[in-house]
Order: C-alpha cells, then sequence, then structure tokens
C-alpha cells in the first residue's frame, strides 16, 4: 500500500503565518503543469509496483487551478501508477473556491474526499490570520460541499490565536458538530520562523498566540469533540467512527508514498527525499531530466526516532513488537525503561506492549517523543 501527494504551490494571497511552500500569484500555473506531468512520468518507478490506495492533492490551493487541470494530472496518475479503484483521492480546497460548479467538476474529475482551510467561523479570527474568507463564506462551502455529495469531507480549525476566546473557539467547534462535520483537523498556531508573522510579532506590529490559551482550547477540544462521538486518532486529528483520512493514516503507520511538485517529500521504507523548493528551479530541473531533489538515507536511529515520534501521537500507538522487530532488543529495552516513567508520570498508557500517550500527555507529545529518541548514529 502506498500514497502520492501532489503539491500544487499557488494561493491567492499569502497567509502570513503559513511556512508551506507557495506563491501568492497563479501566472506561473503554464510552466508548472508540464513540469509535474514530466515528473510524473519520472518517478513512475519510485513506489515499485505497489498498488496506489490514496492520493492527495495539496499545497498551496490546489483548489485554485482548473478543474480540467486536476482532471488531466489524474488521468496521468492513473496511467503510470497501479491505482486502485477504491482509491481515496484528497482535494484541500478553500472556501473561497467553493461554488456548485466547482464541486461537480471536481466530482467528475475523481476527487471524491476534500479538506476544507475553514480555519475559524469567526470573523475577527480570519482577519488576524489573513485569510480572505468569511466565517459565513465558510459555514456555507461546507453545506454547499455535504450537500454536493463530498460525504468525505474534513475541516481545518487553527487554535490559540488572541483574538478567539475559549466561548468563540467553543462556538466553532457547536457549528462543526451540527454541521455534521465527519473529520476536524485542528492545530494550535504556532509563529514559524521566517514568516510574515514571526517578523510583525518580533516588531510588536502584531500579538502572538498564546501557549496557555491554547493548551487549555486543546484540553477542550479533546473533551467536546470525544463527547460528540469523534474518535481522537492523531495529535491533530479527530473523526466520526470509520471516517480517518486514509492518506494521512498512511503515513503514520510508515507506508512509502512519492511527493510530487516543488518541496513535496517522498519516502520508500529506506531513504526519504525532498524536491527543491522554487517554481522556476523546480520546473528547470525537471524539464532537463536533472535532479530535483535531495536524497538521505535513514539510519537505524533515525529510522526508530520517526517511528517513535509518529506512531506515538496516533491512537494505534508505538509498539514495543514492532520496535523488538525492526531495530532488535537493544532499542526496544530502551524505549521500555524510557517509557517506564511516562507511565508512573500517567502521562502513557500501555496496553499488551502497545504505548499510547495519555490525554494529559498528549499536551507534551513532541517532548514525550524526543525524550525516548536515540542519539543519531
Ligand atoms: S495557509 Fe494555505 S492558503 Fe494560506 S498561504 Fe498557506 S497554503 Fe496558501
Amino acid at each position: 500500500m502506498a500514497g502520492i501527494y501532489l503539491h500544487i504551490p499557488f494561493c491567492k494571497s499569502k497567509c502570513p503565518y503559513c511556512n508551506f511552500f507557495s506563491v501568492a500569484s497563479i501566472k506561473a500555473v503554464e510552466e508548472f503543469l508540464p513540469a509535474l506531468k514530466k515528473e510524473i512520468s519520472l518517478q513512475q518507478y519510485y513506489l515499485g509496483n505497489q498498488k496506489i490506495e490514496t492520493l492527495y492533492f495539496g499545497g498551496g490551493t490546489p483548489s485554485l487551478i482548473k478543474p480540467s487541470a486536476i482532471n488531466r494530472i489524474l488521468e496521468q496518475i492513473q496511467n503510470s501508477f497501479a491505482v486502485e479503484k477504491t482509491a481515496e483521492i484528497t482535494l484541500e480546497a478553500n472556501p473561497d473556491d467553493i461554488t456548485v460548479a466547482s464541486l461537480e467538476a471536481w466530482h467528475n474529475a475523481g476527487i471524491n474526499r476534500l479538506s476544507i482551510g475553514v480555519q475559524s467561523f469567526n470573523d475577527a479570527d480570519l482577519k488576524y490570520l489573513g485569510r480572505i474568507h468569511s466565517g459565513a463564506q465558510a459555514e456555507k462551502s461546507v453545506q454547499l460541499a455535504l450537500e454536493h455529495g463530498f460525504n468525505h469531507l474534513s475541516v481545518d480549525f487553527i487554535y490559540g490565536m488572541p483574538t478567539l476566546s475559549d466561548s468563540a473557539f467553543a462556538d466553532n467547534l457547536e457549528k462543526a458538530v451540527s454541521l455534521q462535520i465527519p473529520h476536524i483537523s485542528a492545530y494550535a498556531l504556532t509563529t514559524e520562523p521566517k514568516t510574515a508573522m514571526d517578523a510583525m510579532i518580533r516588531k510588536q506590529q502584531m500579538q502572538g498566540p498564546d501557549e496557555e490559551t491554547a493548551a487549555s482550547q486543546f484540553r477542550y477540544l479533546m473533551q467536546y469533540l470525544g463527547s460528540r462521538g469523534y474518535e481522537h486518532y492523531e495529535i491533530s486529528n479527530f473523526c466520526l467512527p470509520g471516517k480517518y483520512s486514509r492518506h494521512n493514516s498512511s503515513y503514520w503507520k510508515g507506508d512509502h508514498y512519492l511527493g510530487l511538485g516543488p518541496s513535496a517529500h517522498s519516502f520508500n521504507g529506506i531513504s526519504r527525499q525532498w524536491n527543491v523548493n522554487g517554481i522556476s528551479r523546480y520546473t528547470s530541473l525537471v524539464n532537463a531530466g536533472e535532479s530535483h531533489f535531495e536524497t538521505e538515507v535513514l539510519s537505524p536511529s533515525q529510522r526508530y526516532n520517526e517511528y517513535v515520534m509518529v506512531s506515538l501521537r496516533t491512537i494505534w500507538g508505538t509498539s514495543l513488537d514492532h520496535i523488538k522487530q525492526e531495530f532488535g532488543e537493544g532499542p526496544a529495552s530502551y524505549f521500555k525503561d524510557l517509557a517506564s516513567h511516562f507511565l508512573i508520570s500517567k502521562d502513557m498508557i500501555e496496553h499488551d506492549g502497545i504505548f499510547t500517550l495519555s490525554e494529559n500527555g498528549k499536551l507534551f507529545a513532541d517532548k514525550i517523543s524526543s525524550d525516548l529518541f536515540l542519539d543519531n548514529d
């Protein structure tokens, strides 16, 4: 089982907190699409003959390019890879791009899951985040998508910003539940280095996120969505029964994936590679048939660290048997010894050799997993 990620690097405008690679213009799309097409054929053997079970159009804003372009990309992927008939095919869409016509066109192109960048239903938050849609538009876009058959639907929320009071956050979640949104991804706002938000906060031109508020909103998020039947299956992801993101779950379970487009990452079990940033750089290297990515072969300790970091964030947890089989007795007893401290502090739970984070432990997931890491060899 394997997946393909396609990075579509265009946005209408650049949100100040965002550190994904994208440009605030669609001018280069005609230069980009042929290069992406070429990269698809150059990389068609990367995943061997594994069946492709998930495809994911991310970005950037994939909903910004014409549905006919999505259609052509999908056709080429189908011609180059063994795509399962039941594959999950997700498109990230911003609320301002969602219309009846676009929904129908995406559906006809084969998209069967949407991930909508709502972030908040509250206009003050959207303004703070530099988003160009309104809360009303966000709500309407979700309703339209559900009415037009996209019942595999995810919505992204951000919390922890100074404009978002606890009651406004509760309202956001209540609205999401009342709309019967089957999948919710929620992220604490962080100020990433080199973003416009980071620069403005440093110059005291804007107020940054507050860690304590974010922590208390995260607790509320877990408690409220849990009480409404959502499964907290990954630190930032919640879903109604069975409505997991198959694509993201496959990353978290260590399946192989190919990333296409500038800045996209790939993993084949042995090495990971990442494509160059910059549309011109990417297109000129791909068109010339020159290497457009860097590769790193993972050492055993890197693979162990990656496994612990990712698996511990999920409901499926970290398996001691898996560590033994993949990395040997030494790393397994190292993990068990260190994890015992977190069992005593009740930040972790163990059941039949599977270690997961408790509700409290989820607040410190990054710190706990890094404490369980092996030194690089
Ligand atoms: S957050 Fe999304 S829409 Fe905003 S700049 Fe980043 S990729 Fe584009």
